[in-house]
């Protein structure tokens, strides 16, 4: 291993406890498959044992399977097949890591924030069948150094014109209140609409569902039932951007 990399490594875990994992951040010029081979080779490197604490993420990388597991638990009351992972970290622990870098003369490191991210998301995509996607994620797991887990629904969007026959607007917004919490097995439900001169334009909101991965029409059909006719066109799911869009970019109001 190059000897400027063994030196700096060795000032460093002289004056700083961390585990591999934290060790092997601050070297992403060594070569390993991972932060904690790359902290392992230079302990290694060094002849020394790694010591039972971490001053930076207080021991969190030793629990990353358990944490993955404890959001795995969450994610299986929904059928949420997309994730992403975000951490609160303390802003000294931030601070403390850029310190490191400014005094040692760290050249390619990375956050641990995002060390953390990249972690658990890696490990619940072996664990399971979640695949990361920052771009549209069904869930978010919301991670911090104590090893807590929260889990974060993706609320569904659906996009709707009403009939301009419907019964009575309190009576239709009942209705399907009633049909997409049974369907989606959602906790709450929020309709927001808007008049244009074709009819209204509503957006169904599934808050905390328990399916997602439901057909649409499942919910048209159920609603023609209820009320006994056709009341509502479907046209389908959407982001929350998309659904803000569809009402005519104004300001949502419930
Ligand atoms: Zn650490």
């Amino acid at each position: 291993m190059d000897a400027d990399i063994l030196e700096r490594a060795r000032q460093i875990t002289k004056e700083i406890r961390l585990c591999n994992h934290c060790l092997g951040r601050l070297f992403l010029e060594v070569d390993g498959k991972n932060n904690e081979e790359r902290g392992q080779k230079i302990r290694e490197a060094l002849k020394q044992k790694e010591p039972n604490e971490c001053e930076l993420c207080g021991g969190f990388f030793k629990q990353v399977d358990n944490i993955a597991w404890k959001a795995a638990r969450e994610l299986g009351k929904c059928d949420a097949r997309t994730i992403i992972v975000t951490s609160s970290v303390p802003k000294a622990v931030l601070e403390k890591e850029e310190e490191i870098w400014k005094k040692y003369g760290v050249k390619q490191s990375e956050s641990i924030k995002k060390d953390i991210n990249r972690s658990v998301g890696k490990r619940m995509a072996d664990i399971g069948p979640w695949r990361y996607d920052p771009e549209a994620p069904e869930a978010r797991i919301i991670v911090d150094l104590t090893g807590n887990v929260q889990v974060e629904i993706t609320p569904i969007y659906i996009t709707a014109t009403l009939r301009s026959d419907t019964p009575s607007k309190s009576e239709t917004r009942s209705i399907i209140k009633t049909a997409v919490e049974a369907i989606f097995g959602a906790r709450d439900v929020r309709i927001r609409s808007k008049e244009w001169k074709g009819g209204t334009k509503i957006v169904i909101e599934v808050i905390d569902p328990s399916h997602r991965h439901v057909n649409v029409k499942i919910l048209e059909r159920a609603l023609e039932e209820m009320a006994g006719r056709k009341i509502i066109e479907i046209i389908g799911t959407t982001s929350a951007e998309g659904a803000r869009k569809f009402l005519g970019g104004e300001k949502w109001i419930r």
